[in-house]
């Protein structure tokens, strides 16, 4: 059986990733459309052979639950709107795909986590990093200490942000955050699989150069994680400047992917001279084929609820100890059960 999963909000994520990834995945395929915009139902109802009763807004779209060709619902709206439609959702009965970051608080992350396991459907974070093979070869090599003890990660995530100051990403109130809520996810992902441990602590800065263009938001960060074991990691987001890197390094050496976390192919290489080549396939099919395994095979979940919320918990330490100036602890983060 192949999943049906309907997409909610036809921005541009869903119009250029994930609606062609879903023609490219095996277990699951795209069923259905939820959107506020009545122009889009036609063209994509034409453009993806949508049955006119699998279209939904989200006026009626709780009745969802009735129709049984919809397995799946994918929020991929607005960050201050993931929290409400995943748990509609949820209430309806289907299994829910958030978009990172997977809420604008850790509330947010409980209030979505409890729906689910209310209403006993399962969930999994938009990370498409968690299923693209050059994760995988990076968390072998932590794993297996190919280059000895990761001792120190260097990880950058941003781009340089034009256009319209109005947008949603600028607007605290949609987006819960700049360039951290944005981007910043990847660096904490990357600093966390890049040493195969969730972070003690944190202290974090931020900076900002262009104050006018971002007023509601902030646009870059700096933090820097301790681990038990002693390892370190630097990370920088930034909706002003260019980042796209892992580095590890290690007591035997080094290894890096740059580009670590755009859409592919991703490039790797290492300290022995190796360059890491895996064939490129959409990281969004992959994805999106990963949870359909997990829901009909019960193979692991690769970005479950908990792991959006560990990372919710990292960003509002990082912005309490901007706040505040100080080091903040991360203690309880073994708690949730995720590793990497
Ligand atoms: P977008 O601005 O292109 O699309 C947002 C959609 O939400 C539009 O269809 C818009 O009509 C709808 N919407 C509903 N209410 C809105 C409101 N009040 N304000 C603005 N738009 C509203 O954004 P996007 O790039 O598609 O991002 C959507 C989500 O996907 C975000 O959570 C983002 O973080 C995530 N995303 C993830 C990745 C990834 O690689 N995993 C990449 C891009 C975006």
């Amino acid at each position: 059986k192949k999943l049906g999963v309907a997409l909610v909000g036809l921005g541009s994520y869903s119009t250029y990733q994930l609606a062609p990834s879903l023609l490219d995945t095996e277990h699951c395929y795209l069923a259905g459309i939820v959107t506020g915009t009545k122009e889009k139902e036609s063209v994509w109802q034409e453009k993806y052979n949508i049955p006119k009763e699998n279209i939904y807004n989200y006026e009626n779209f709780d009745t969802i639950g009735d129709n049984d060709s919809i397995d799946v619902i994918y929020v991929v709206l607005p960050n201050s709107m993931h929290a409400e439609f995943c748990i509609r959702a949820a209430k309806a009965g289907k299994h829910v795909i958030c978009e990172k970051p997977m809420a604008v608080s850790v509330a947010e992350c409980d209030a979505i986590i409890n729906a689910c396991n209310e209403h006993k459907v399962k969930l999994s974070v938009g990370y498409r990093m968690q299923s693209d093979p050059y994760t995988h070869e990076v968390k072998k090599y932590v794993r297996e200490k190919t280059f000895g003890d990761v001792l120190f990660v260097s990880s950058d995530a941003g781009y340089v942000s034009k256009g319209n100051p109005d947008q949603w990403r600028l607007n605290k109130k949609l987006s819960g955050g700049g360039a951290l809520m944005n981007m910043g996810v990847y660096a904490i992902q990357t600093s966390i699989y890049g040493t195969g441990q969730n972070p003690i602590s944190v202290s974090a800065q931020e900076f900002s150069t262009r104050p006018d263009y971002f007023m509601d938001t902030d646009e870059t960060i700096t933090a820097q994680f301790k681990f038990e074991n002693g390892a370190v990691a630097h990370m920088m987001t930034s909706h002003n400047a260019n980042g796209n890197r892992l580095k590890c390094h290690c007591s035997k050496g080094w290894f890096e992917l740059d580009p670590a976390h755009s859409y592919g192919p991703i490039s790797g290489r290492t300290s022995n001279g190796d360059v890491l080549k895996f064939p490129h396939k959409r990281q969004q099919a992959l994805q999106m084929d990963d949870f359909a395994k997990h829901i009909l095979l019960d193979s692991k979940n690769l970005a479950p609820g908990e792991m959006g919320k560990r990372d919710m918990i990292i960003v509002e330490a990082i912005y309490k100890s901007i706040r505040e100036g100080g080091q903040e602890q991360l203690l309880s983060l073994g708690d949730l059960g995720i590793v990497v």
